[in-house]
């Protein structure tokens, strides 16, 4: 039986434009990697973190209570270590807490001989990611346990549909190394929403869905609209209204904030526009001094996986 496993899981795109909540996608290269190892002690336990600052108590950090919401189910008294080395910045809004927790479940599983299967393992990374908020939805968690583009259901036992990603589908993610706490940035959306608004999204979920279906990239700009939240959004996202009208003008799929911000992606359907766009939203951060990390990434990442 293995005794320490390296896991990376991935940075994730939430809230894919018309998908509030429901849709999300991983990043390819860039993500969290945890050391864990067995352990003599009962319980699951941060031995270190490397890199960004999360909280080291094992109450207080996603991976530890994810992990232990998954000991805690299968009644074992085996403990584990976690090493984390934090590579995404905290309120990012590229699902720096649903990463720690998806690769502590993910891990743990493993150095236990996979007594649940994937699918299973959504819950308890849930259990970690309510740490960070009461109330997450589970689009990054599930966008980092399953890779590529993911449909969920937060409603009915989290069930997740695995969405077909055009292979020539491109995103640029651009991270604005600022914080936003996402339980702080869920005030300012409205309690309620008009019908018409519901319907409007309800179109527009539709088509993007069916979009990826038959690979129809006008149809996927069509529907790629946020009529719910982006725009209460849109102030609180340093240069959003400035990148998104520079997005347009360039005819891009869809530009949008992930998550609750402050990182904005952009679709695109070729790498070379991808690369031209990285550049030209680059120079926008550069030139208000605004410290930022940029990506592409295609949209069939694998997910989390062993190292
Ligand atoms: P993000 O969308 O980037 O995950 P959130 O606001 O949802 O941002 O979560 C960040 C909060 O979760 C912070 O308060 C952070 O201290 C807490 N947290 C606890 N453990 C971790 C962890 N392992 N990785 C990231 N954040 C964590």
């Amino acid at each position: 039986m293995m005794q320490q496993i390296k896991i990376f899981s991935p940075a994730t795109v939430s809230n894919i434009c018309c998908g509030f909540d429901v849709l999300g996608f991983a990043i390819d290269n860039f993500g969290d990697e945890l050391f864990i190892s067995k352990s003599n002690k009962d319980v699951v336990s941060i031995k270190k973190i490397n890199g960004y600052s999360v909280p080291n108590d094992r109450k207080k950090n996603t991976a530890s209570v994810a992990g232990q919401a998954l000991l805690d189910y299968l009644e074992i008294s085996q403990g584990f270590e976690i090493e984390i080395n934090k590579n995404i910045k905290p309120g990012s809004g590229i699902g720096s807490s649903a990463a720690s927790a998806v690769a502590a479940v993910y891990g743990i599983n493993k150095l236990l001989d996979n007594p649940l299967k994937k699918e299973e393992l959504l819950k308890f990374a849930m259990q970690g990611e309510f740490v960070s908020s009461k109330t997450a939805p589970a689009d990054n968690v599930a966008s980092a346990l399953y890779g590529g583009i993911i449909l969920v259901n937060n409603r009915e036992n989290y069930k997740v549909v695995k969405l077909p990603a055009p292979k020539n589908l491109f995103a640029i993610v651009h991270h604005p190394l600022i914080e936003i706490k996402t339980s702080e940035s869920r005030v300012v959306l409205p309690k309620s929403i008009k019908l018409g608004i519901a319907s409007d999204q309800l179109g527009a979920v539709g088509g993007f869905i069916h979009s990826l279906h038959t690979q129809d990239f006008d149809l996927m700009r069509t529907s790629l609209k946020d009529y719910l939240v982006e725009k209460y959004r849109a102030d609180y996202v340093p240069f959003f209204n400035e990148i998104k009208s520079l997005a347009k003008i360039n005819n891009t799929i869809c530009c949008s904030i992930s998550g609750s911000g402050p990182s904005i992606f952009t679709l695109v359907n070729t790498n070379e526009e991808a690369q031209r766009l990285k550049l030209l939203f680059d120079r926008v951060y550069k030139s208000k001094n605004l410290e930022f990390n940029s990506y592409i990434t295609s949209l069939n990442s694998k997910g989390v996986h062993v190292l």
